[in-house]
């Protein structure tokens, strides 16, 4: 595998190596059955054993209590825009978001056909380069629920910690699910795009509060109601095999690892020297308020737009890819999953050094 190069694009993303190599191995033939997942039925036993591998792998590393339904989805993050506010969104009520970019707005956008969205904070008019406090966040009475987006891919801005917050937390963790460890029963709904953190895109995770199933409408079609994923297993359609598959792959690889722990503190030393080579160059400069830094998006510039086009340029001659920043903000952005070794941290360290000293 020495061909592998280091992939910081924001997603999809790299996928762990062993977690590669053994999806490759049972391709063609899972577990001697003489076909591979991407052949067999949903509802077979291999499948089903891998679903509820899946389930088991999801709820030990993240610790999620059975008041908890975990269900496994289709239509990427952004169907839950319009799926959360459909399902959660009390009738001719209102909901409090966070605006902190990109995504949030789109979240915003979405909630809006569906009844009143109140901005709770906003970081909008600081070009989005923080994260703006919740604390203890008061809701109005009858809030139906409180949306922030705790880790921002674009912007490289994240939450460090769980707002404390009075109305059900909903979360969108697209790109920083099991990067660290959280406490589940602070929020009353998480949902991720696993293209990011957890496998391949075509699933969707969410984590949903068994009580808050109750206050979907009943005349929702069934495929946007949460209560038809979680009375049929998430099965009440052919569900996304191969990703679900991949998805239990990477949880295995999590727990051989040590579980969120251990992840955690790998995710903080590759953030750390990181932002420590930015900071202490004056070459690179981060966009971003020191105390909102995302440990998994890391946002940075170069003096000039042409050194950047430069930057990304020989970074990938260097087996270094997808370190363009989103088109909405342009620079540099290093995606520094879970899957991204340590190695590769330190390859990009050793370039950023070198391309200093000769560009500088
Ligand atoms: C990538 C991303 C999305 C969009 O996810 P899709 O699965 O492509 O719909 C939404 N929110 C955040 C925070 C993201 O990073």
């Amino acid at each position: 595998m020495s061909s592998r190069i280091f992939n910081f694009s924001a997603g999809p993303a790299m996928l762990p190596t062993e977690v590669m190599e053994r999806a490759q191995k049972e391709f063609c033939n899972y577990n001697g059955v003489g076909n591979g997942i991407l052949e067999l039925s949903h509802r077979g036993k291999e499948f089903m054993e891998v679903m509820d591998r899946a389930e088991a792998n999801i709820r030990s590393i993240m610790n999620i209590s059975e008041d908890y339904a975990v269900l496994f989805l289709q239509g990427g993050a952004s169907m839950q825009f319009s799926m959360l506010p459909m399902n959660l969104m009390k009738k001719g009520g209102f909901a409090e978001y966070a605006d902190t970019g990109m995504w949030s707005t789109k979240a915003i956008k979405e909630a809006k056909l569906f009844g009143e969205v109140k901005i709770i904070a906003s970081s909008k008019d600081s070009k989005y380069d923080r994260v703006p406090t919740i604390r203890h966040w008061q809701p109005e009475e009858d809030s139906s629920y409180i949306h922030i987006t705790s880790n921002n891919t674009i912007y490289g801005t994240q939450y460090h910690d769980t707002p404390e917050v009075k109305a059900p937390l909903v979360a969108d963790m697209s790109s920083d699910i099991m990067s660290r460890i959280i406490d589940v029963n602070k929020y009353g709904m998480i949902y991720a795009g696993a293209q990011k953190n957890l496998g391949p895109s075509g699933v969707t995770l969410v984590i949903i509060k068994k009580d808050l199933l109750e206050k979907s409408p009943k005349d929702l079609p069934s495929m946007f109601n949460y209560n038809t994923y979680y009375s049929k297993g998430s099965m009440f359609n052919t569900p996304p095999t191969f990703s679900i598959y991949m998805l239990s792959l990477v949880s295995d690889w999590i727990i051989e690892k040590g579980g969120l722990k251990v992840v955690e503190e790998i995710n903080d030393m590759k953030s750390e020297v990181l932002y420590e080579t930015i900071d202490t160059s004056g070459f690179y400069s981060s966009p971003v308020d020191p105390a909102s830094r995302s440990r998994m998006n890391i946002v940075m510039n170069l003096p000039t737009p042409e050194l950047e086009a430069k930057f990304i340029k020989e970074a990938g001659i260097e087996g270094m890819i997808g370190l363009k920043g989103h088109r909405a903000v342009g620079g540099i952005r290093a995606s520094i999953y879970n899957s991204m070794p340590m190695r590769g941290v330190e390859q990009l360290i050793d370039f950023m050094t070198e391309f200093e000293k000769i560009n500088g």
